[in-house]
């Protein structure tokens, strides 16, 4: 047996708590985990408080990242002992994820744990930090290069935006980070910000559907308004990965800085990546985030502790990442 997280719906009612499971009570997939560490993104939060349709399939275990130890593998790429991680492929909100002591994934979806990283480094990056890294490699791809004008960041004081932040100031970019929280000015800085963008600022409709040209690229976890100004503020030929929707889902965008300044707007989505793009992405980090540079903003939460910092996160009070300590 196993202890989880478990949500539960049916008859319109909805139930959301500790349990012990049996084994067999794991969905299919060649190898069986023992989780050490899971963490809490903003999509987490929405599952298990239900404030957002994540969950496909009742009931369920969140927890859409998780890293531990292989206890049995019906694959050859793997071997009992070895130390994996897993972000995305639908764990957490289709079959069963990283809020458990046990998990049991599918062999393709499991990736050895980077070397320099350790288990809970590893989820102190989770989906919001390999999400990150996807939107620094979408911006090299659209030729966005150090030197130029400054990278926006924003959300920048969350979890994929500070990770962001670290990634975009360690390969050479000027960084700009935009925060609600003037409160998080110096953690931002002490990740490599050189200026801080009011959300305000960004938050305003616009007046005008160009504004002056002041970003080289962008990474988005907010969308909406916020998005919409960014994209504004792009100059020629620069590029803006959206990978977030925390300030909503709406775009309220003309074509003109498509159309006039040749602005690409790139989607990022972390679920769902091939095996290439997720390669680089976790290379970029394991190469470019210290140990240090991740703990700096790493909280770490017990199991029990992932309902209250659910409401936290939904909130936007949580600062950087938050790993969930499982079984260390
Ligand atoms: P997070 O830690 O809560 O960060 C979100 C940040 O957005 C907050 O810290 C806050 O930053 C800002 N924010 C919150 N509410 C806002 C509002 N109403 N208006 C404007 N800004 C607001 O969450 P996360 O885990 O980093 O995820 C961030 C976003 O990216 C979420 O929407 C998530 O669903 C999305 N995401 C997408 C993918 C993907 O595959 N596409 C993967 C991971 C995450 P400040 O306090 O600094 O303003």
């Amino acid at each position: 047996r196993f202890r989880a997280f478990v949500v539960r719906e049916g008859d319109g009612a909805r139930s959301a708590g500790f349990e012990e499971l049996p084994a067999s009570a794991l969905p299919e997939g060649e190898l069986t985990v023992a989780v050490r560490y899971s963490s809490l993104n903003y999509k987490d939060a929405l599952a298990v408080t239900g404030k957002g349709k994540v969950i496909r399939k009742f009931p369920m275990v969140p927890g859409i990242d998780l890293a531990g130890t292989v206890l049995e593998s019906r694959d050859a790429s793997f071997q009992p002992g070895d130390e994996v991680l897993v972000t995305g492929w639908g764990i957490g909100e289709a079959t069963f994820g990283g809020y458990a002591g046990l998990a049991r994934v599918r062999a393709a979806w499991a990736l050895p744990l980077p070397r320099g990283l350790t288990a809970r480094r590893a989820m102190a990056v989770g989906t919001a930090g390999f999400t990150a890294a996807l939107c620094v490699d979408a911006l090299e791809d659209a030729g966005v290069r150090p030197g130029g004008r400054p990278v926006i960041v924003t959300g920048a004081a969350g979890g994929v935006g500070s990770v962001a932040v670290a990634l975009l100031a360690r390969a050479g970019y000027e960084v700009a980070a935009s925060t609600g929280r003037p409160s998080e000015r110096a953690f931002l800085e002490s990740l490599g910000a050189t200026r801080i963008v009011p959300r305000e600022e960004l938050a305003r409709p616009g007046t005008r559907p160009l504004e002056s040209e002041t970003w080289a690229g962008g990474v988005d976890a907010v969308g909406g308004a916020v998005l919409a100004s960014v994209l504004r503020q792009t100059a020629y030929r620069g590029a803006v990965a959206a990978c977030g929707l925390a300030g909503g889902t709406d775009l309220p965008v003309t074509v003109l800085p498509f159309v006039l300044r040749g602005v690409r707007l790139q989607g990022v989505d972390s679920v769902m990546a091939p095996a290439a793009p997720r390669a680089r992405a976790w290379g970029r980090i394991a190469r470019d985030l210290t140990a240090d540079r991740i703990d700096a903003l790493t909280t770490e939460i017990p199991l029990a502790e992932v309902p209250a910092w659910s409401e936290r996160i939904l909130a936007g009070q949580v600062r950087g990442r938050a790993v969930v300590a499982v079984a260390p």
